[in-house]
């Protein structure tokens, strides 16, 4: 990504706020000591899961492809995209056909993410690789990402995403095809292209909110026993990310999307 004065100057460049209900883009303060992040299943002109995290006030985004796997022999590309306002975090929706990202969106996922405590990752996002775990309600666990070496004249960003082996590693359809409704509505992606008016149970916003990474809708999994911070695995941080590294080099072509 191009570094700009104005980190969400590509954000409101590619959106009509007049046609579309996503929020405009504004870079907001810190809220609170915990980072948040989201992954919003965007059914656009090539399904696709957009992982935000929460840093310096915007929500660094990368498109998943094929999105999350709990398999940490999985690599799934994640195309990073332009920086995301924090006001993004609730978005669910349709963007109208014609717009940018037209299509679906749903809250498919949210939480806190926690950086590895030996790396800052405002500086590691920079040199192409970033370790974390996650508090979600779904995605839970250690998790890294790296860059990818851009091909050719390649311009974008591509990044993998893959679990790292800890208790929260399965299979790799534990996350995409088990849960498949909004984490913040419940309704399906059909639902909400349709404009099902979510269910009026108090499973608001802030309901959910307040529970924090817990137990969501419902449908999730029980909340983690304690805050788990990345651990140094066996070999090394630096040796997991070579050999990941080195492995990725196979990684599927052609696998590019139009609008993300
Ligand atoms: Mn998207």
């Amino acid at each position: 990504m191009p570094r700009k004065s104005d980190p969400l100057a590509t954000y409101n460049e590619k959106r009509d706020f007049a046609k579309t209900a996503e929020p405009a883009g504004k870079v907001g303060p810190r809220k609170g000591k915990a980072l948040t992040f989201m992954v919003q299943k965007h059914d656009a002109s090539r399904l696709h899961y957009d992982l935000r995290l929460e840093m310096d006030g915007t929500l660094k985004s990368w498109a998943v492809t094929r999105g999350p796997s709990l398999d940490p022999a999985d690599k799934r590309l994640a195309v990073r995209t332009e920086d995301h306002p924090l006001s993004y975090a609730t978005f669910e929706g349709t963007i109208p056909k014609g717009q940018y990202g037209g299509g679906t969106v749903m809250l498919w996922d949210r939480g806190h993410w926690i950086p590895h405590p030996d790396k800052d990752p405002r500086k590691t996002i920079e040199e192409g690789h970033l370790h974390f775990t996650l508090e979600g309600e779904r995605m839970k666990g250690e998790w890294v990402m790296f860059r990818l070496k851009p091909r050719g004249k390649e311009r974008g960003e591509n990044w993998i995403l893959k679990k790292v082996d800890d208790d929260y590693a399965g299979s790799p359809t534990g996350l995409t095809e088990k849960y498949l409704t909004s984490i913040k509505t419940g309704r399906t992606m059909n639902e909400i292209a349709e404009g099902k008016a979510p269910p009026r149970n108090g499973e608001g916003d802030r309901g959910a909110k307040r529970r924090g990474g817990g137990g969501g809708t419902g449908a999730g999994p029980p909340p983690p026993r304690s805050a788990r911070s990345p651990s140094p695995s066996r070999g090394g941080f630096r040796d997991q990310m070579r050999a990941a590294s080195a492995t990725a080099r196979a990684q599927p072509s052609g696998e590019r999307l139009v609008t993300l």
